[in-house]
């Protein structure tokens, strides 16, 4: 072994993306795989966020304003907070990572619900973590649970909603229950990444909750609903705090200059950001109620995905769609998880799994 590698980043098994097209294609001799696995926008950028990045073009040279003041004043405006309950990172898993290492120590406790999002466990064992795993109760987040694998050894807790990959949400009215039984020791981090694709009318604007509750801190992403994932541009916000010790651990200029024009000129055209979001949400009904016609059981879609349970299925039926040329994501024993497209990719993907499952699986 070359240098003395941390035991604990050694054994980490590194996030695991999703497989692009390309790789499908080769492996299994097909030219048309099309990738519904990582909940992208089917969408190229606005015209004008666009021409906000090529315009930043002449600024590569240069490092970014590393505080990104103009992006987080603007963030703060359209949410009604102040700057200091706003602050930017590279992408939101970024920012879940600093939260991290911005809290929790080795032997300390992270607590969240499981299956959730894959980065969660990493981050807090990167830290040398005890990771608390709460099973969902119907594919949803157990909130009451999570509430009784609180001690004082908890850190941080996760609360993804939507949860990634169920794509289920709990009510604000329960976030906040739940908030009151959490001690202020502990952070509770509301994953909101999906946010804008959420349609269930208890989900409320969770901004609310944060005057009352300074260990909650929000994060979001310009990665989903904004269509930038490749620049990698999130945020958290949160009580002023919370927010400076995030600001601690970010890594020096990690949001770039053409990453802060773009998600400034996405929030200047949110009307289209929200048409967009108005698409993708009535593909994804369209793709739930095909499904439900054909007799799956898959719970209420919040996100821009659907959320096939299979369980024992999920690697097999991964396999099996990838060969049609669907390249989805599967969950070894828990389900797969596919991505609302275009409507011809939807099609597409409907058309694979009726064709390698006749019979639904879950
Ligand atoms: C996609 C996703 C994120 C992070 O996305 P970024 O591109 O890092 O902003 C965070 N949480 C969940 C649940 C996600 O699905």
């Amino acid at each position: 072994m070359t240098g003395r590698p941390r035991p604990a980043v050694a054994a980490l098994p590194g996030y695991k993306p999703g497989r692009s097209a390309a790789a499908a294609a080769a492996e299994h001799g097909i030219s048309d795989a099309i990738k519904m696995a990582s909940n992208e926008l089917p969408f190229g950028p606005l015209p004008s966020v666009a021409g906000a990045i090529s315009a930043g073009i002449e600024y590569i040279g240069l490092y970014a304003d590393h505080g990104a003041s103009g992006l987080r004043a603007a963030i703060a405006a359209s949410e009604g907070l102040d700057t200091e309950q706003v602050t930017v990172g590279a992408g939101s898993a970024g920012i879940l990572q600093q939260l991290v290492l911005s809290y929790v120590g080795v032997g300390e406790s992270v607590a969240m619900c499981w299956p959730s999002f894959e980065a969660y466990p990493l981050f807090a064992a990167l830290v040398e973590a005890n990771e608390v795993r709460v099973p969902l109760i119907d594919e949803m987040f157990d909130l009451v649970g999570l509430s009784a694998a609180i001690d004082d050894s908890t850190k941080l807790v996760f609360v993804a909603n939507p949860n990634n990959p169920t794509g289920t949400v709990v009510s604000t009215a329960d976030i906040a229950t739940f908030l009151d039984t959490v001690p202020t020791s502990c952070l509770v981090v509301l994953d909101e990444a999906y946010a804008e694709f959420v349609t269930d009318n208890r989900v409320t604007d969770s901004t609310a909750l944060l005057s009352k509750h300074p260990n909650l801190v929000i994060t979001r992403t310009f990665s989903k609903a904004h269509g930038l994932a490749g620049l990698r541009v999130g945020y958290a916000l949160g009580g002023p705090e919370v927010i400076g010790m995030i600001d601690r651990t970010l890594v020096p200029f990690a949001v770039n200059e053409l990453a802060q024009r773009a998600a400034l000129a996405s929030i200047a055209a949110a009307d289209e950001m929200r048409e967009r979001v108005a698409v993708v949400v009535a593909e994804r009904q369209r793709v739930a109620s095909r499904l439900h016609a054909l007799g799956w059981t898959v719970p209420d879609p919040q996100g821009n995905f659907v959320w096939l349970p299979v369980g024992d299925d999920a690697v097999a039926l991964g396999v099996a769609l990838e060969q049609q040329g669907v390249v989805t994501r599967a969950f070894a024993g828990v389900g797969v998880r596919v991505t609302i497209a275009s409507e011809a990719w939807n099609d597409r993907f409907l058309a694979a799994l009726t064709a390698v499952r006749p019979t639904p699986t879950c």
